[in-house]
């Protein structure tokens, strides 16, 4: 198609989108974070939980202990509570369930995905939410409330850190060791200690010599700030605020601060895409009108949208359904199975271009000052950061006291100082600075090695992954028995994560009540079978690499230096269905009988 008949120049995009890749590219790269430890632990702390918390230590015996509290943990104890597993003990680092909905409190903090389809077990719990996209509150309330349901307070440990899992071979139990002195004992484990539950710290110079009032926006100071997660910060009535970071949580922040602040500066590096929201209260009507299995039918229609799948129904119908689906307007009339793989590249592309065109469309229809505007318009493919969503967000940069700071050129914020902040040879004095800088993603305690796990013959994890992750499914690893992982490794992720991790939740549950009905010993994957799926996990993953060198650096691109990735090309409704029918078919394979 010629650029006359499109309305816009390919090549010009493409050299663009290059070009703006190139000037955010750090030699650094990840390097450039610092951890939230020593000196800098005062941002991981835990804001909401009793400091003077203390109980005896346990040297007791559980059938599952689950590492982590959040939607995944909670997921995997009520679908194995459903199974008729006995005692479930969840340990959890924070003072409650919910996880990243514990620890995330800021004004204006929402679910992005809609709740009808995010929020877990809503069928089970007879719940419906009250607004399209919940408020995080909300989220966290029905969370605990899952807790109360499937009995899980009772056995819950809160406020501890599992630091060691080793097997015991003769007992064929894992021996559980925590901060808090414990040993428990149990038959299985599961994973799901989190992927964004680390805050992470630019390492800008000078960060250290800060006077004023700091701290990190999953850790909001609402004593500092006054107001709540509805926002009304009458303690930042006199102040000058500095907002660091402009990703998923400050589109959602931004609002309250500049409706609140006196002079709110926002210290941007890369522009968010931000599509309309249209957050609506539930229609009591259609809430009375649901019946039974309404949300498993609901989950799979977004879920088979957002992953390109063919399908004229569109139930959720918001800004993800519309941009998977306008996809497939572009290629309708045509077998997409029939497309060479360049051919579809190229339509998938020009979607991209018309997707962000409209992107861009909508800053220069919302944001008054030109050069503004300019700033906030993002300069890459749709994919390459998540895509955020808010009616108020550009509409803040129109206020009089609230200014955006651009520091593409320089790397990001280049200076703190006692009461400033400096870009270039402008100092941006300031009472308060809060970073939005995000998490240390996918890095969990297991993987960085905070949390040793020591399988069959004292083999350490880590060792056994030294060329990388070497799983069955994602879940299970040869000589590592009765271990689950929940997560995003090696399996097939999905911007419904929430829904990903049922699926997890519920095979893990299967296979064990199966291994229960059959009196297997334990459950381990033959290392043929481990070979099989890390080779299968190849298709696809020059693609993807391809695709990701070409995005602007972020934390899905590790900061420009990607690495080839070895995820389940096919999508998440291919992987469930593929783990319907190894549930079906394949369970010998995992399970060791007595003998
Ligand atoms: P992100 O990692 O997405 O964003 C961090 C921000 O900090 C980026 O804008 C980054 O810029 C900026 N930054 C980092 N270092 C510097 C620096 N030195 N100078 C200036 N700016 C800097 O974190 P978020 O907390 O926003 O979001 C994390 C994830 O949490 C999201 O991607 C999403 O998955 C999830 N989330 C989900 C929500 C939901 O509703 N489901 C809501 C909020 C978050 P740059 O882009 O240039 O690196």
């Amino acid at each position: 198609m010629l650029s006359e008949d499109l309305g816009f120049d390919p090549d010009e995009l493409r050299a663009r989108y290059r070009a703006e890749r190139d000037r955010r590219i750090r030699p650094d790269g990840s390097a450039q974070y610092r951890d939230v430890t020593g000196e800098f632990g005062f941002y991981a702390d835990d804001p909401h939980a009793d400091p003077h918390f203390n109980r005896e230590a346990l040297h007791d015996e559980v059938d599952v202990v689950v590492i982590g509290g959040g939607l995944g943990g909670l997921l995997a104890a009520a679908r194995l509570r459903q199974a008729g597993v006995g005692s479930i003990r969840v340990v959890e680092k924070g003072g409650d369930f919910g996880g990243t909905w514990y620890w995330n409190r800021y004004p204006g903090l929402h679910c992005d995905i809609e709740s009808y389809v995010y929020m877990p077990l809503l069928d089970e719990l007879g719940h419906v939410p009250a607004w399209k996209y919940a408020p995080g509150e909300d989220i966290r309330r029905h969370a605990r409330a899952v807790g109360e349901h499937f009995d899980l307070y009772r056995d819950a440990c809160f406020q501890t850190a599992v630091t060691g899992l080793s097997w015991d071979e003769d007992a064929a139990r894992w021996i559980v060791s925590t901060d808090r002195g414990d040993r428990m004992r149990a038959r299985y484990v599961v994973m799901s200690n989190g992927t964004l539950d680390r805050p992470k710290l630019p390492g800008i110079p000078g960060i250290d010599t800060f006077r004023g009032h700091t701290f990190h926006t999953s850790r909001w100071d609402y004593g500092y700030t006054g107001g709540d997660a509805n926002g009304n910060l009458s303690g930042l009535a006199d102040k000058r605020v500095a907002l660091i970071g402009t990703g998923a949580t400050a589109i959602q922040v931004v609002p309250h601060l500049g409706r609140d602040a006196q002079q709110l500066y926002v210290f941007q590096r890369t522009p968010s895409t931000v599509d309309y929201r249209a957050n609506r209260p539930t229609d009591d009507e259609w809430a009375a009108s649901l019946r039974p299995g309404w949300q498993r039918e609901r989950m799979e229609n977004f879920l088979g949208i957002v992953s390109g799948d063919e399908t004229d129904e569109d139930l959720v119908a918001d800004a993800w359904t519309g941009s998977a689906r306008l996809l497939r307007k572009m290629t309708a009339g045509q077998d997409r199975g029939s497309l060479t793989p360049e051919e579809r590249e190229r339509a998938e592309e020009l979607l991209d271009f018309r997707k962000m065109n409209q992107i861009r469309a909508r800053v220069d229809e919302i944001v008054q000052d030109p050069e503004t505007a300019e700033l906030l318009k993002p300069w890459y493919r749709y994919a390459c950061k998540r895509p955020t969503f808010s009616d108020e967000y550009l509409q803040t940069f129109n206020r009089p006291n609230v200014t955006l700071v651009d520091t593409a050129d320089h790397g990001g914020v280049e200076r703190v100082t006692e009461n400033a902040i400096v870009v270039g040879d402008r100092e941006y004095e300031v009472d308060c600075i809060i970073f939005a800088t995000g998490f240390q993603v996918a890095m969990s305690d297991m993987i960085t090695g905070r949390l040793p796990v020591h399988g069959r013959g004292g083999t350490h994890l880590l060792q056994h992954w030294s060329r990388g992750p070497r799983t069955l499914h994602g879940f299970y690893c040869n000589g590592f028995p009765n271990l689950f992982t929940m997560g995003a490794v090696q399996n097939a992720a999905s911007v419904n994560f929430a829904h990903v991790l049922d699926e997890q939740a519920s095979h893990i549950a299967a296979v064990v009540a199966e291994a229960g009905k059959r009196g297997a010993r334990w459950v381990e994957p033959s290392e043929e079978a481990v070979d099989a799926w890390v080779s299968a996990l190849g298709e696809n993953a020059e693609e993807l690499h391809r695709f990701y060198l070409e995005c602007t650096p972020g934390y899905y691109n590790n900061e420009g230096k990607p690495h080839p990735r070895r995820g389940f090309a096919k999508g998440a409704t291919a992987f469930h269905a593929l783990l319907r029918d190894w549930r079906r078919n394949g369970m010998d394979d995992v399970m060791v009988m007595p003998g």
